[in-house]
């Protein structure tokens, strides 16, 4: 029971933890036991802190993951440094808002190049090399309530979280046989700056938290246990599944 949450020397993945649920994900999988490569278009020093102070390496790749030409060099870095990888979380991600009768293609480009193709192409190069060591791997996908629901003036978003949720039973279907297990987890309403918008609305936030059977919006520090049971093998017969983390949202 103690060693199958138990995580020490692996080395983990993580895209956009700079702030946020990535950088909550980050640092529980630090106390499990894990080294880091964070991808992040900015600096991310309080994470590295933050990992550093739990007795794990912290590798920073600064890229922007809106072009997919970086993919290889997140590769190589983590190489270079680590010598392999177990866990993949693709947890970057971006929201544009607007009526959908003015939406722009723009905004519909840029969401849907960060949340779901550079998720794809990324996890393709990590899965080709899990399948070259061997091993097996973990690759976790941060999706939403908006992979389940329509959602509102949110459309690329939408399509692309929703597009989340199918491509974690693909790669489920295609890589389990590597003892790849591809899964995902869809936060509820979080306190973050992606939500910001929300909070600051007096009556979108009235409504919100009068849905949340919790009561109350989701932290950083509420993704650990699902990241953490997800990277571990506690879920090594756990495949394309979408764990909502959610205070009970889609129950009601
Ligand atoms: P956030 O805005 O605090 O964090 C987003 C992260 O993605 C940041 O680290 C940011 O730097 C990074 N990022 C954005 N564009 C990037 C790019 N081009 N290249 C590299 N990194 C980039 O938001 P968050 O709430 O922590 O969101 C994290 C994930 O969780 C996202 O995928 C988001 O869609 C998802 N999510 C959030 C909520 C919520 O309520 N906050 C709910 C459901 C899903």
């Amino acid at each position: 029971m103690n060693t199958l949450f138990d995580l020490s020397g692996k080395v983990a993945i993580v895209t956009g933890c700079n702030t946020g649920l990535g950088q909550g994900m980050a640092v529980a999988l630090a106390q499990a036991g894990c080294h880091i490569v964070g991808v992040n278009r900015s600096d991310s020093s309080d994470t590295r802190e933050r990992v550093q102070s739990n007795g794990q390496s912290y590798l920073e790749v600064r890229v922007d993951l809106g072009d997919t030409k970086v993919i290889d060099s997140i590769l190589k870095a983590t190489l270079d440094k680590f010598g392999r990888v177990d866990v993949l979380v693709n947890n970057a991600g971006i929201i544009r808002r607007n009526d959908a009768v003015d939406f722009t293609e723009a905004d519909w480009d840029a969401v849907m190049d960060l949340n779901s193709k550079s998720l794809f192409f990324l996890s393709q190069a990590v899965a080709k090399q899990f399948i070259s060591q061997g091993e097996g791997g973990k690759i976790i996908n941060i999706a939403s309530m908006l992979s389940f629901q329509g959602g509102i003036r949110v459309p690329s978003y939408t399509a692309s979280k929703s597009a989340v949720l199918g491509l974690t039973r693909l790669m489920a279907n295609e890589w389990a046989k590597y003892g790849i297990c591809t899964n995902a987890i869809a936060p509820g309403y979080m306190a973050t700056n992606n939500t910001e918008a929300l909070q600051q609305d007096e009556s979108r936030n009235r409504e919100i938290l009068g849905r949340i059977p919790a009561g109350r919006w989701g932290t950083p520090q509420d993704m650990a246990g699902a990241c953490i049971f997800l990277a571990s093998d506690a879920a090594n017969y756990v495949n394309g599944h979408t764990l909502a983390v959610d205070g009970g949202w889609l129950a009601r």
